[in-house]
């Protein structure tokens, strides 16, 4: 086991190193000249389809079909710049090896892209034996969600090339953390447990000095067990035992929850998020009569509401089924699939070729957390039929996806 081993294993919190030291500064690989290397092999995203689609109020006809646009979808300026940041170290870098930890974004038509340009992967585990191979000639490219502060050293000790594409959204929200740790403030962050975000932003919560406290907390249960608690009513061993896993190490809620500040990772439910911090707040204003030990700040990224906000307008027009695109692990795009899947029949594909002909489709059921195949609308298969469709996609889903959707729908009506 190496040292200040980390991993998405249960406990994966203890032993993580607490001290953001003095760190190698990552290289720039957004120059001129390799940034107009880079536009050409960006512009296979791009989809002439999907513009005049946009030009023309986002809605598109094709007999009695409609397929109406979000007014906001797809990649947003962070994964753009990710994306752009990796193909960037390709041309940069050429000839050397190429690591990227994880996933550069969570959509898998990018990162099968990036695969074959020979970029190698590196697992989130640091004592994976990957990580024993690299050397001072390597290149690590840490991606949009950035590494924790354990994981980030660790790369800086083996003197590693280290390209930086994380997002600034994410790192306003390290800030906003490390600010809570050094007033002793525990962050209280609502996000995935296992989500490389919250991760990093959960090892930034310890602050300067590495005493900072945390608690990852993922659905309003959770804040109502978090707000019983502070309000005077937890039990303390039933609730360290439902958060073992997602406290910082010795966290004592009789002494961690005394002052709190609220954060979230940067693609959650807007709705949800601000439920949850009145959850928390309400619990501190009724055990203190003032919410002046209560910190909110809603740390969700403009690119996530502005989709979240979209959708919501679409779904007022009288669909008879959504489609929501993007990679199965893309919190953002999740978010957006359960949104609609409230309201009408709502199908989660990432690709074109889930949609198997005008009858069938294969779709990420969020309930079991797998892929179903499930019926179409019937009205699809009938191009006598009005039919209307609503699409949007994830921010880590490229135009040129969204194309293949929209031309397939078209060939199955015509089919
Ligand atoms: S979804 Fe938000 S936080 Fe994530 S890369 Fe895009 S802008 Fe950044």
């Amino acid at each position: 086991m190496l040292p200040g081993e980390f991993s998405l294993l249960p406990g994966h919190f203890c032993g993580i190193l607490l001290l953001m030291k003095s760190l190698n500064k990552p290289i720039n690989v957004r120059r001129p000249e390799m940034m107009e290397k880079v536009q050409a092999e960006v512009a296979q995203y791009r989809s002439n389809l999907v513009e005049s689609i946009i030009a023309s109020g986002n809605v598109y006809h094709h007999g009695k079909l409609q397929i109406s646009l979000a007014a906001d979808f797809g990649f947003c300026d962070g994964v753009k710049r990710a994306i752009e940041i990796a193909y960037a170290t390709c041309h940069m870098f050429r000839g050397k090896r190429i690591w990227l930890i994880g996933e550069i974004i969570h959509n898998p038509e990018v990162n099968a892209r990036l695969d074959a340009m020979g970029l190698l992967h590196l697992p989130w585990n640091l004592s994976d034996e990957r990580y024993t191979q690299l050397t001072a000639e390597d290149v690590v490219i840490m991606p949009a969600f950035g590494v924790s502060v354990q994981m980030r050293e660790f790369l800086d000790a083996k003197g590693v090339q280290l390209v930086d594409s994380t997002c600034g959204n994410v790192v306003k929200v390290w800030h906003r953390v490390r600010n809570y740790a050094r007033r002793g403030i525990t962050s209280i962050i609502h996000g995935k447990v296992r989500h490389e975000e919250s991760i990093a932003t959960a090892s930034h919560s310890r602050g300067d000095d590495g005493n900072g406290n945390f608690i990852v907390i993922f659905s309003e249960d959770d804040a109502r067990c978090v707000a019983d608690y502070i309000a005077g009513k937890g039990n303390k061993a039933e609730f360290l035992s439902r958060f073992k896993l997602s406290v910082s190490p010795g966290f004592d809620p009789d002494v961690h929850l005394q002052e709190v500040g609220v954060a979230n990772q940067t693609t959650m439910l807007k709705d949800e998020t601000a439920r949850i911090q009145q959850i928390i707040r309400a619990a501190v204003v009724q055990r203190d009569g003032t919410d002046e030990r209560c910190h909110l700040f809603d740390t969700i990224c403009g690119a996530t509401q502005d989709r979240q906000n979209a959708l919501y307008d679409l779904l007022e027009k009288s669909l008879d089924a959504m489609f929501i695109v993007g990679g199965y692990n893309s919190s953002n795009t999740t978010h957006l699939a359960h949104i609609a899947s409230l309201q009408l029949p709502t199908f989660f594909i990432k690709s074109a070729d889930c949609l198997m002909d005008a009858q069938r489709i294969k779709c990420f059921d969020l309930a079991t957390k797998s892929e179903q195949i499930v019926a179409l609308p019937t009205s699809l298969a009938h191009p006598a039929m009005p039919c209307h469709i609503g699409i949007t996609a994830g921010a880590s889903c490229p135009d040129n996806v969204i194309e293949q959707v929209i031309t397939r729908l078209i060939s199955l009506r015509d089919e």
